[in-house]
């Protein structure tokens, strides 16, 4: 891995997108999110980008097209990044799954039997939510199946027995673990993108500092804030108390100020 401030100006002027990750990378972690058993009662509570970010934004998107991608739903990503979108804005939901373009929404196409694996892992969960306190609920999702809990083996061994053929992954978040199909990650869905405007992944500088990011950092232009967890071509320094998303967008300007 390479520190970022030896990216060559040849490297920037190739970049035409820049792939925010949002969880750790632009807001501080730390997702609340409570629901009663039987799903009628449910809280959550995040936090929201900084006007100075949102005010680098607003600048930056004027040199390149800017995407968020998470693994959050796209109606939280839509309403975090409502002060700034337009057209160009593009917003990665769900690991990869969901995609707005363009005023467009797209996504993969998947078997009821893929949803019905979903269903029985979710209402197994919701079984041992009854006398297990260390799990929280489920954060509303389409495609991918997020329950919020202490990191515990429960979870991945009942993805395993449930999912015989091996089609799933089971990822920590840091909150909780997210359940979705292996042929869908954030790094197809930079593909994916980068089909849609025909450039080359390459082209996409995508960040991240999570599991669920590897794939990403990988199929695109990489810049990891978390390096001790997860690699990248470069990584980003700072300190406990920054974004590393923040910085990045701090540099990016730099660059396209000179
Ligand atoms: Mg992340």
């Amino acid at each position: 891995m390479k520190n970022l401030n030896e990216i060559t100006k040849q490297e920037l002027k190739a970049i035409k997108v820049v792939t925010f990750d949002i969880d750790g990378v632009i807001i501080p972690t730390g997702t609340q999110l409570r629901e009663n058993q039987d799903g009628t009662e449910f809280y959550m509570k995040s936090k929201q980008l900084s006007t100075k970010f949102i005010k680098n934004l607003k600048i930056l998107k004027k040199y390149v097209r800017l995407n968020f991608s998470s693994g959050r739903n796209i109606l939280y990503l839509k309403s975090l990044v409502n002060e700034i979108f337009d057209q160009d804005i593009i917003i990665q939901a769900e690991n990869g799954n969901l995609t707005w373009f363009e005023g467009r929404i797209i996504h993969p196409v998947y078997s009821t039997n893929y949803f019905n694996k979903l269903r029985d892992i979710r209402e197994r969960i919701k079984a041992m939510m009854l006398t297990d306190k260390r799990i929280r609920g489920f954060e509303p999702k389409m495609f991918i199946l997020t329950p919020h809990c202490d990191q515990m083996e429960d979870i991945p061994n009942l993805v395993k027995q449930i999912d015989s053929e091996n089609d799933l992954y089971c990822l920590w978040t840091n909150e909780g673990y997210d359940i979705g199909s292996k042929t869908m990650s954030k790094g197809q869905g930079i593909i994916n993108i980068a089909k849609e405007l025909k450039i080359d992944p390459k082209q996409i500088m995508t960040t991240g500092n999570n599991y669920n990011d590897k794939e990403m950092l990988q199929s695109g232009k990489g810049v990891s804030v978390e390096p001790d967890r997860i690699q990248a071509e470069y990584f980003i320094e700072h300190k406990p108390e920054e974004l590393g998303g923040e910085l990045l967008a701090e540099f990016l300007l730099r660059y396209y100020a000179s």
